[in-house]
């Protein structure tokens, strides 16, 4: 059995946590394959290497100087070398990428030389071999995973290493050049090496015990969830839950390799399992997320409902600018359009005067909107969750602006006023989920 353990940079921010991952990699046999992020945070005023690269990369273009920032991006990598006595020149590695040092430097390259060292220093330690995420992770010129290939690839240097090390959040080009992927992409890099070798589990290490039934910074000690459907995790990472990068089910979900979220300073905690099915139905409702910035645009024409095209028609008007649609609450004569502020802030106006003009319909916006999910696998068919629901966000009085439930009843969403957010959180977690 192989499994691929992927290590984030808080479990790599020292030669402490390095020891830490060593007594977890070697507490198995089956853990082969390892894939690491950069150095991360030390503590919460400390900053992560990736961030450091980004900050040399912009000092570089615009030729301002950038010793400091160098000097603390040196003296984190040989610290920990020295700390841990390993032999690797990485003195003279990193001079020679200082010497490459220049505004023309490729800004993927440089950012990816983060996550390239942390894997060269943890592979000595290990004594895994490290293999370049550039010669694995293949990307096509249209910035999409080439699976073929790098499934190809991941097999070969695993046959021909057994034990490897690579880094994560990056991979390359066909004509080699690197690619990053999006931020907290290692998460991914794992997640398609998993898949490329049809492990038999994924494991993501991090520094928390998995993944909470609500956002700890707002409910204290909320539960973690022991079990929890890919489907489930979807929704609630969707909805604001920040605990894998968004894109890393995919290419496990395939193959239904399970993902286990395990905490590095706690290894003996189980965690949480997501795989395709679960069996446990001690908990109705899985957990609940939520997100600020949203707005509703609220459409009003009589007789629209006998229009037929007009909801096209509104849709196309979005489309047109680029912007893209969360939920869709409708009445008879009333449809309300509900979009990230990010995503349609540039261009609220514009659509609000085209619906009126192509349309002649009456127009409003909110922009005072929260939404809650309100996720469970074994909500479907219980009668009176929403109504119990409703009772307690309606006695700690708040009101709802929105309401929508599915047909595969697997969430529940509700819109509040962004001042309520926090509480209808905190009440729901307290009365229904805890
Ligand atoms: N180091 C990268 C970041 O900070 C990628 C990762 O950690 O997953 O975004």
């Amino acid at each position: 059995m192989i499994v691929v353990s992927k290590f984030g940079g808080s479990s790599l921010s020292c030669a402490t946590q390095f020891e830490k991952v060593k007594n977890i990699v070697k507490s198995s046999n089956q853990r082969n394959v390892v894939v690491v992020s950069a150095l991360g945070k030390r503590d919460k005023d400390d900053t992560k290497i990736t961030d450091l690269l980004y900050i040399l990369g912009a000092h570089l273009k615009y030729h301002v100087g950038y010793d400091d920032i160098w000097n603390m991006f040196y003296t984190r990598f040989v610290d920990v070398k020295k700390e841990l006595n390993l032999k690797y020149d990485i003195e003279k590695d990193l001079n020679d990428l200082k010497s490459e040092l220049t505004s023309h430097i490729q800004i993927d390259y440089l950012v990816s030389r983060g996550e390239y060292f942390t894997a060269k220093l943890i592979s000595e330690y290990l004594g895994y071999t490290f293999v370049d995420a550039k010669d694995i992770i293949s990307f096509n010129y249209d910035g999409r995973i080439n699976y073929e290939v790098t499934e190809e690839k991941a097999k070969a240097a695993f046959e021909k290493y057994g034990k490897i090390i690579v880094p994560g959040f990056y991979g390359s080009f066909p004509n080699g050049h690197i690619k990053l992927l999006s931020r907290g992409g290692s998460d991914v890099t794992g997640s398609i090496l998993a898949k490329s070798l049809n492990v038999s589990m994924y494991e993501n290490w991090t520094d928390v015990s998995g993944v909470y039934a609500a956002d700890p910074r707002i409910v204290s000690n909320p539960r973690s969830i022991p079990q929890i459907t890919y489907m489930e995790l979807r929704e609630l990472s969707y909805m604001g839950a920040n605990v894998l990068h968004e894109e890393t089910i995919f290419p496990v979900q395939e193959l239904q390799i399970p993902i286990n979220i395990k905490n590095t300073n706690d290894p003996s905690n189980p965690g949480t399992i997501i795989k395709d099915k679960c069996e446990d139905t001690t908990h109705i409702i899985t957990g609940i997320a939520g997100k600020k910035d949203f707005v509703s645009i609220n459409v009003l024409k009589d007789h629209m409902s006998n229009e037929i095209g007009f909801l096209r028609k509104v849709l196309s008007i979005f489309e047109k600018y680029n912007v893209s649609i969360e939920h869709l609450p409708s009445g008879i004569d009333t449809i309300s359009i509900v979009c990230s502020k990010d995503n349609i802030e540039k261009y609220l106006y514009e659509i609000v005067s085209d619906i009126k003009r192509e349309l002649q319909a009456e127009v409003t916006f909110d922009d005072d909107l929260a939404l809650l999910a309100v996720v469970g696998r074994n909500m479907a068919g219980k009668i009176g969750l929403c109504a119990k629901l409703f009772t307690i966000l309606g006695d700690a009085n708040i009101n709802l602006k929105i309401l929508a439930q599915g047909p595969s009843e697997l969430n529940i969403i509700v819109g509040v006023s962004e001042k309520d957010y926090n509480k209808a959180i905190k009440e729901v977690y307290a009365k229904l989920i805890a």
